[in-house]
């Protein structure tokens, strides 16, 4: 068995590894090697990584174990992050077109209007509550077991999960899937006490409006929580490192375009600024403040609540790594090879713990097609096809190549753009801030990125996407009949402009 485990390991990933692997391989006791199986795959972690992967390897015929530290299933996204986030963006956005007199000027005139934030958050946690409970209704209909506690590889082929009153239960399986996803980075100097220094984690639980918010990062938390508190009531301000908003990955035209409706919106941005720690004192917080450029700059700015939101970095907390020998590379991640392999050939790794954006479609994607490969079939993935989106009013959404991209790797590009403006489905909503940009091949005419900015454009850009996968042209976009009058009339017509020159409507 060993010998049948080293030959795997030796058609492995990272030579670097190779050696020690196989020392820990002929060290480990013999039982570790066992080939009766309790399972066939365990996953630790159930966010949308692990818990997709779990139904889909059961849906496969496997017998899966999925181990889960938290009470509850769902990970960040569905506990602290994509959903209860995009409760408080929906909710607040009702309340700020009612409070704001945007109701009022389309005719609705509603009287005094009051935030009931108690409610509010209900409303979250109830969305919370239906959505977590409704995995563990889809582990029970695939009949996966889970196992409560905190996963750690004990060997090749065994994971122990740990569970808060000292007992521990013992997983034997043939396969082991990581997917225990990322954590909050935190800012040396400035502790997180979730009240007034508060994590994204906090942000989505304040028991009151704050007065001033500062937000440290306008990365897409920043933009997003910034958003819900500065529609209640906050006078939000926005301290980022980069000259630009909306984080790694956004196209500039974009970004600029964003930065000016959210200030018109009343967001503020201090860009090119770096904070560089903080203090609290009484019922404040104290903000010092940098600019990036010249260090002679500084200031210090005062806030109710502090929120902290540079990014996010993979969480593999007494996982046993280190004791098997897979080491993590310099941000922490666990290196995998394309069928999400690491050095260990039985031991796979997913989501926003490996390379890659931390966005839990990726997560999911790579968990089907992860445990799809461990049964035999094919494992792709073209990250130049995952979208991504911010949650803002408007929203903002894309995928594939930014401009700046396709000027840096020398690629000759056509661009149609077309605006919301004109748009009817958008004039009619009165929603018609934002345009849609299209990038396409200069020679062959091949869609290379999208780029939206206005109304649902986290929706829009699922066709865009699709487009893109399938390798088609602005024309073949173009030519394909769209319903009026819709959105997406917009980006038909910023394809019909990438393809002939021109849009029809502009
Ligand atoms: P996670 O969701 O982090 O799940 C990992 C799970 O593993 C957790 O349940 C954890 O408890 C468990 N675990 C860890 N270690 C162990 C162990 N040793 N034993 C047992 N269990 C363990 N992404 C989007 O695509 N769209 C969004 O709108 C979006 N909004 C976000 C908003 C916020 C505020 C935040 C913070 C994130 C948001 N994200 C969003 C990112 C998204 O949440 C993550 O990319 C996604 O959850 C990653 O999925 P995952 O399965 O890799 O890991
Ligand atoms: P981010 O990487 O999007 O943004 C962090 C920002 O903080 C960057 O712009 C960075 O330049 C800035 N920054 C870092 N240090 C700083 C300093 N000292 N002073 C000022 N600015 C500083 O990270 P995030 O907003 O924390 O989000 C974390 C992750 O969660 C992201 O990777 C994202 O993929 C995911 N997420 C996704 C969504 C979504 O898909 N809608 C929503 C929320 C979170």
């Amino acid at each position: 068995m060993q010998s049948t485990l080293w030959n795997v390991v030796t058609n492995s990933v990272k030579p670097k590894n190779v050696a020690f692997s196989k020392r820990i391989l002929e060290t480990l006791p013999s039982r570790l090697y066992s080939t009766t199986h309790d399972a066939d795959l365990v996953v630790i972690g159930s966010g949308p990584g692990g818990y997709v992967a779990a139904i889909k390897a059961a849906q496969l015929g496997m017998k899966v174990v999925s181990v889960e530290k938290d009470p509850t299933l769902g990970g960040t996204c569905l506990n602290v992050g994509c959903i209860p986030s995009k409760a408080l963006l929906n909710n607040s956005h009702y309340y700020h077109m009612a409070h704001s007199g945007d109701l009022a000027e389309r005719g609705i005139e509603t009287g005094d209007v009051k935030l009931n934030l108690e409610k509010l958050m209900k409303q979250k946690s109830n969305a919370v509550t239906a959505l977590t409970g409704g995995i563990a209704g889809l582990f029970k209909k695939n009949k996966i077991t889970l196992v409560k506690g905190h996963g750690k590889i004990t060997g090749v082929n065994q994971v122990t999960a740990m569970s808060a009153d000292g007992g521990s239960e013992i997983i034997n399986s043939k396969n082991i899937l990581i997917a225990t996803g990322s954590e909050v980075t935190p800012f040396p100097g400035i502790p997180i006490d979730e009240e007034q220094i508060v994590s994204s984690t906090g942000a989505l639980s304040l028991k009151e409006v704050p007065k001033r918010l500062i937000v440290i990062g306008a990365g897409v938390i920043g933009l997003e929580l910034g958003s819900v508190w500065s529609r209640l009531g906050s006078e939000v301000t926005a301290i980022e490192f980069l000259p630009s908003i909306g984080g790694v990955g956004i196209d500039q035209e974009v970004a600029k375009g964003l930065q000016k409706i959210l200030t018109k919106q009343g967001l503020k941005f201090k860009l090119g600024n770096k904070v560089m720690g903080a203090e609290k004192s009484g019922g404040i917080v104290k903000v010092s403040v940098e600019d990036a450029k010249d260090s002679s700059k500084t200031e210090t700015m005062e806030c109710e609540v502090l929120l902290v939101c540079v990014g996010r970095r993979p969480y593999t907390e007494n996982l046993g790594l280190e004791e098997l020998g897979i080491e993590k590379d310099q941000k922490g991640r666990i290196p995998v090879n394309a069928v999400f392999q690491t050095v260990i050939p039985n031991i796979y790794a997913i989501g926003d713990c490996i390379h890659g954006p931390m966005l839990a479609h990726k997560a999911e994607d790579e968990g089907i097609v992860c445990v799809e490969g461990i049964k035999g079939g094919p494992v792709h993935i073209d990250y130049n096809c995952v979208p991504s989106v911010i949650y803002t009013h408007p929203e903002v959404g894309w995928v594939g190549r930014t401009e700046e991209d396709l000027k840096a790797e020398g690629v000759e590009y056509k661009v149609g753009k077309f605006p919301f403006l004109a748009n009817s489905r958008a004039k009619t909503n009165n929603e018609t801030d934002g345009f849609v940009k299209v990038l396409s091949d200069k020679s062959t005419d091949r869609i290379l990125g999208t780029h939206i900015i206005g109304p649902s454009a986290g929706e829009l850009i699922n066709e865009a996407v699709l487009a893109q996968e399938y390798g088609a042209s602005a024309e073949d976009v173009a030519r394909v009949c769209h319903a009026h009058p819709t959105c997406a009339e917009a980006l038909r017509e910023a394809n019909v402009a990438a393809a002939f020159g021109k849009p029809i409507n502009f």
